[in-house]
């Protein structure tokens, strides 16, 4: 059975199921012309959607689990999962400086499916399937769509390579892996006894936590050496009662849970919102680990700010939270250069950056968001 949501037609009909009868005539209450607005002469239930949601956003389709889409107030235009999770007009509007591969994974990619960035740890990018399509994802070129992969080749590299200590499983989404599928590479590389800590970036946990597998966990378990949970997620709203079981259920097997979140426009940049969410992070047992500024990814302009912008609310937080619950605050350099702390950033013009890599290189960084202050 389908467990998301895939097109406009499909949510529809969800929209319909959730929101019943009573919303289906939306015009029935209005009692003067003045209140006729455009949004209520609309049929329902496309009355619930906005014109930029219908507008038909092409190249990265709509994906939404059931799941997720309960957690979203559907009345609200601007309910912060919403704009996570739904298409935008505004993604046609790929701006000049904005890349398809904007943290040059394939600069860095050693076989198809390995990239291999920083000398003690590489990434392995095995699918290209998510359960949500995340409308800001850097991967968006990517996600969805067939991507090579050569398995014998990345086994062969890791042995070739002992200076590899971390293996990280990202995506597409490793947490969308089927439990028989993922013991079938823990087998394959077990023989690779350099590995010592096994790392899953999944946004799974936060968008679909029931769909997260006994066996899919039990396999996490058997592979040898540390396991570590870095779980996506980029609201509080996202953080649910079934999220907080999940999370117990992973921390009782003795696997390390962090988070990684992205900094976005209308969705939770600002104080408030960010201190809320780091704080119950760590009250579910997440230590936040990243908070990324946005990467310069083809049409996602709309959701984001300026360096400055961010370390003000960065600074604003440190004075109001515990270590504890801090992440830290890092941008993935353009061109495959990997991950600078924003802090470190040393600003030389309005809108350009040096910034220092883990390998001793200057590169400049020019910033596009815009300030709202
Ligand atoms: S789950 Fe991750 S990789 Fe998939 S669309 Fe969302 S941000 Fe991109």
């Amino acid at each position: 059975m389908q467990t998301y949501i895939s097109s406009l037609e499909e949510l529809k009909s969800y929209l319909n199921t959730r929101y019943g009868v009573e919303n289906q005539s939306p015009t029935t209450y209005i009692s003067s012309a003045a209140h006729l607005t455009k949004q209520n002469t609309l049929p329902f239930p496309e009355s619930l959607l906005t014109e930029d949601e219908t507008g038909g956003v092409v190249g990265f389709p709509l994906r939404i689990p059931y799941y997720y889409a309960d957690l979203i107030d559907w009345k609200n235009p601007r309910d912060p999962l919403r704009l996570i999770a739904m298409p935008q007009k505004a993604e046609e509007n790929i701006q000049p400086y904005e890349l398809t591969d904007p943290i040059g994974d394939h600069e860095k990619e050693a076989v198809p499916g390995l990239i291999h960035r920083y000398p003690d740890r590489c990434l392995l990018l095995l699918t290209s399937h998510c359960k949500i399509h995340c409308r800001f994802c850097f991967r968006r070129e990517v996600v969805g769509k067939v991507r090579p992969v050569n398995f014998a080749a990345i086994k062969e590299y890791l042995l070739a390579h002992p200076e590899i200590r971390e293996v990280i499983f990202s995506g597409g989404d490793p947490g969308t892996f089927p439990a028989a599928f993922l013991d079938n590479i823990r087998r394959q590389l077990s023989g690779v006894m350099h590995i010592e800590r096994w790392r899953f970036h999944t946004r799974v946990p936060a968008v679909d936590p029931q769909s997260i597998t006994a066996q899919w966990l039990s396999v996490v378990e058997k592979f040898i050496g540390k396991k570590i949970i870095v779980i996506h997620t980029d609201h509080p709203n996202e953080l649910t009662k079934e999220v907080a079981s999940l999370v117990a259920q992973l921390l009782q097997k003795n696997i390390l849970v962090l988070s990684q979140s992205v900094l976005l426009k209308g969705v939770n940049a600002d104080v408030e919102t960010l201190k809320n969410f780091f704080t119950q992070l760590v009250a579910v047992g997440i230590k936040p680990y990243y908070l990324h500024h946005l990467d310069q990814a083809h049409g996602t302009s709309h959701f984001r700010i300026s360096i400055v912008e961010g370390k003000n609310i960065f600074t604003s937080l440190r004075g109001n939270l515990s270590s504890v619950c801090m992440p830290e605050y890092v941008l993935d350099l353009p061109g495959g250069y990997g991950k600078v702390p924003i802090m470190w950033l040393e600003q030389i013009s309005p809108q350009q950056y040096k910034a220092r890599t883990f390998e001793g290189k200057e590169v400049l960084y020019t910033d596009q968001g815009v300030t709202s202050f």
